[in-house]
């Protein structure tokens, strides 16, 4: 029985409530905290339960933190605010001795980049503190890494060859939207491309390298190679690893929309002077695009993400392997008012609350996902909505 406070109540914080609230032998109080009291009161009042309660914190500020945290004394804080927030809430969970999970790696506003090295230097500190910090754990990041660890424990004697496969198949019927926040998705789509090759990262042109692949229950899609964070930790954490590779699809109709959103500056991040006024495009354009959790209502389709590894079986076979994942978007939405890429991260961040709380990923320090064991996380997010499948020794295409 334990205390939580999620920061974001954006989709994926909607979920996490959600999800959590589903869970009360687990978490016996739920507060879901964001900038915007109102948000955040709107989820409460959806999941109906007196358990679940709202609050108000600007998550930027290590002050405000540190008073929430003292108000509520959490033993976990999940964050699902945006990744600019990671390093003041992790500063906060040390000050208030405060567990602390996540989706999404630290990135700072003023430079679209994004490493696991800042939240890595927390290790020491959270050790000394006797405290757990998990990292990304959505999706993907998240069960990704978990699906790799999973498949090195139980299939690979070596591990070669990694492809994340990322396809979503839905349609929302907007001209343009992003699925979720449109400030971090374009920030990370727009980046020069990156892949492990044999001991180092290859650099290439933002989606300049792209093939049709085959999604289970989908069929081809247009696929193209962006460099995603999970490849950070999987090949320091899995040096067997000979080339690993993350790929995400695109219709023609987005892509159009990115170019010509690039094209005439409103993907810059830097401030510009509009009638006095300082404005950065990126977050003005984000106030004039659908809302991602808007999208749900009229989203069709599925997501599949997986991965798709070759190398050694236990016995030293050659062999392949393809675990994954489809995700309805209809579904999600009508178990949580959501789309499936909300759904998707935020069940697996609930499972990770629960593998916390229920001792079976608890050790001070600052680790990935894949360095916990992966069964009964997986296990947890199967039972929990999101079933996998698995393709032995099938092609995988790559
Ligand atoms: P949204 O933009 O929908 O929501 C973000 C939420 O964060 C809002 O409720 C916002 O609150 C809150 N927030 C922003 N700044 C602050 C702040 N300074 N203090 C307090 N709250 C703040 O984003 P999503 O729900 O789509 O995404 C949430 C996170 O999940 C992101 O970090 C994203 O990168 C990550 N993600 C991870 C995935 C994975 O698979 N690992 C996939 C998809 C997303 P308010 O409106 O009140 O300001």
């Amino acid at each position: 029985m334990s205390k939580v406070v999620i920061i974001g109540a954006g989709g994926v914080g909607t979920v996490v409530a959600h999800k959590c609230a589903q869970h009360p032998e687990v978490f016996s109080e739920i507060v879901i905290a964001s900038r915007t009291l109102s948000k955040c009161q709107a989820v409460v009042d959806a999941i109906g339960k007196s358990h679940v309660s709202a609050d108000c914190v600007d998550a930027d500020s290590v002050a405000q933190l540190v008073a929430l945290f003292k108000k509520h004394k959490p033993e976990l804080v999940i964050n699902v605010a945006l990744p600019y927030q990671d390093l003041t809430i992790m500063d906060a969970c040390l000050e208030c001795g405060v567990n602390y999970l996540d989706t999404a790696n630290y990135e700072p506003k003023d430079v679209a980049h994004f490493e696991y090295s800042w939240q890595w230097a927390y290790k020491e500190k959270f050790e000394k503190a006797g405290l757990t910090a998990i990292l990304g754990c959505g999706f993907d990041p998240g069960v990704t890494g978990v699906f790799t660890a999973y498949a090195a424990k139980h299939y690979f004697s070596e591990m070669q060859y990694l492809d994340i496969v990322d396809c979503n198949a839905g349609d929302h019927g907007k001209a343009f939207a992003t699925n979720f926040n449109p400030e971090i998705n374009i920030r990370e789509i727009t980046q020069n491309g990156r892949y492990w090759q044999d001991g180092e990262w290859v650099v290439t042109k933002p989606l300049e390298f792209h093939q049709p692949l085959n999604y289970p229950g989908i069929g081809a899609r247009e696929s193209y190679l962006l460099y995603h964070e999970e490849l950070e930790s999987l090949v320091k954490n899995f040096p067997s690893i000979k080339r690993a590779r993350f790929w995400m699809t695109f219709g023609q109709e987005y892509l159009t929309h990115l170019r010509v959103i690039q094209n005439i500056g409103m993907a810059r991040i830097d401030e510009v002077d509009y009638n006095g006024t300082k404005i950065v495009p990126l977050q003005f354009l984000k106030a004039v695009l659908p809302n991602p959790q808007d999208l749900g209502e009229n989203y069709h389709g599925e997501t599949s993400i997986g991965c798709r590894i070759s190398g050694l079986d236990k016995e030293g076979k050659p062999m392949t392997y393809y675990i994954y994942n489809n995700c309805s978007h209809e579904a999600a939405y009508k178990e949580t008012g959501m789309q499936a890429v909300s759904y998707t991260t935020g069940v697996p961040a609930m499972c990770g609350a629960i593998m916390f709380l229920t001792g079976q990923w608890r050790k001070a320090g600052v680790y990935n996902v894949e360095e916990f064991n992966p069964d009964p996380f997986l296990e947890a997010v199967a039972a929990n909505g999101l079933p996998w499948h698995e393709i032995i020794n099938g092609d995988l295409e790559l």
